[in-house]
């Protein structure tokens, strides 16, 4: 696509092996969307990029993040410092800043609680509960010079982005879309190959799935002949991709009913239902680092509470724990 240019940044030591940011030539420079984490090599393989392409760091005047994660946030506070670009993510993910990256110990110390309440054995909890924190130092953290809501345009060069608020992944994800080029910048909300977490977190605000579900939905209906995502290589078929992962998170819905229905006299905890779940193709529950087990217990917490939304589970809380369990059926 002229005009745009995508920008793999290696991701060290994580399984996705590299975010895509991409280069927008703007009338007054460029615009960057998504910046990779804070580490001398992402930095460095941006640095080698722009040379290619005969573009000086200061040419970034603008800095949109599709959400707050580290892959896609971290170098934010750095390459603001570099190049002075005005940087623009939505607003839910500014509140988010704070617990995530300043006042972690809190934010841990109330995970730990809520992960103990969904049934995670006390010798599990440190395991579970360190997973993340080695990813606080790739980030520098930067406030934005202005928050989206989702609706508004940013004109770019050739371009007019709309920003379309898509929650689920993140609370405060957005997409970029362009309605004359039919191009979506899609972030984390829809990828080729992978399907993006959708986790319930101890401050979630909202039921994850259930938006996650709805945005897809909204995203389906856009005209896009390309899509350029967070990871994997820009791709067609939109409205294929997300209703493949709306049949996915069926899939697994279905899946938890199935396993609440063979114990229907004994309710599970979150844990417990996420240890029965099938996480992949080779490997069972052991084989899942103390990381890796946490977000099995948060995306199958997003399922469970869909469904309790939904009404075909129910929840009990005692002693402490909260429990899951298929509805008695009427007598
Ligand atoms: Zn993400
Ligand atoms: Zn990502």
């Amino acid at each position: 696509m002229p005009g745009v240019w995508r920008l793999p940044l290696p991701l060290r030591d994580s399984p996705l092996g590299h975010v895509n940011t991409y280069l927008v030539r703007a009338d007054d420079g460029y615009l960057l969307v998504d910046c990779g984490w804070d580490t001398a090599d992402t930095l460095r393989a941006l640095e080698g990029h722009l040379r290619a392409l005969d573009i000086r760091m200061p040419d970034i005047r603008h800095l949109v993040i599709t959400h707050i994660h580290p892959d896609h946030y971290g170098l934010a506070g750095r390459l603001r410092e570099i190049t002075n670009a005005d940087l623009s993510f939505h607003r839910l993910e500014r509140l988010f800043i704070e617990s995530r990256y300043v006042d972690a110990d809190e934010l841990l110390g109330e995970m730990r609680e809520w992960l103990r309440m969904n049934g995670t054995p006390p010798d599990e909890l440190d395991r579970l509960n360190r997973g993340s924190t080695s990813m606080m130092d790739r980030v520098q953290i930067a406030y934005p010079d202005r928050t989206l809501d989702g609706g508004e345009e940013i004109p770019c060069g050739r371009f007019n982005f709309r920003v379309i608020w898509t929650p689920g992944h993140s609370a405060g994800h957005i997409c970029l879309y362009d309605k004359a080029n039919k191009i979506l910048l899609s972030g984390d909300h829809v990828l080729p190959h992978i399907t993006p977490s959708v986790g319930l977190h101890v401050r979630a605000t909202s039921n994850p799935l259930a938006d996650y579900l709805d945005s897809l939905r909204l995203i389906g209906k856009l005209e896009a002949e390309l899509v350029m995502p967070g990871h994997g290589e820009p791709f067609q078929g939109l409205p294929e991709r997300t209703g493949a992962l709306i049949a996915h998170h069926q899939r697994r819905l279905d899946e938890i009913v199935v396993l609440l229905g063979r114990w229907p006299e004994q309710p599970r905890s979150g844990f417990q239902i996420a240890a029965e779940m099938r996480w992949s193709r080779r490997r069972t529950w052991d084989d899942l680092s103390g990381f890796e087990r946490r977000m099995a217990v948060t995306e199958a917490l997003a399922h469970i509470e869909l469904l309790h939304d939904r009404g075909q589970v129910e929840k009990t809380f005692a002693d402490g724990e909260i429990h899951y369990l298929l509805p008695t059926p009427a007598a």
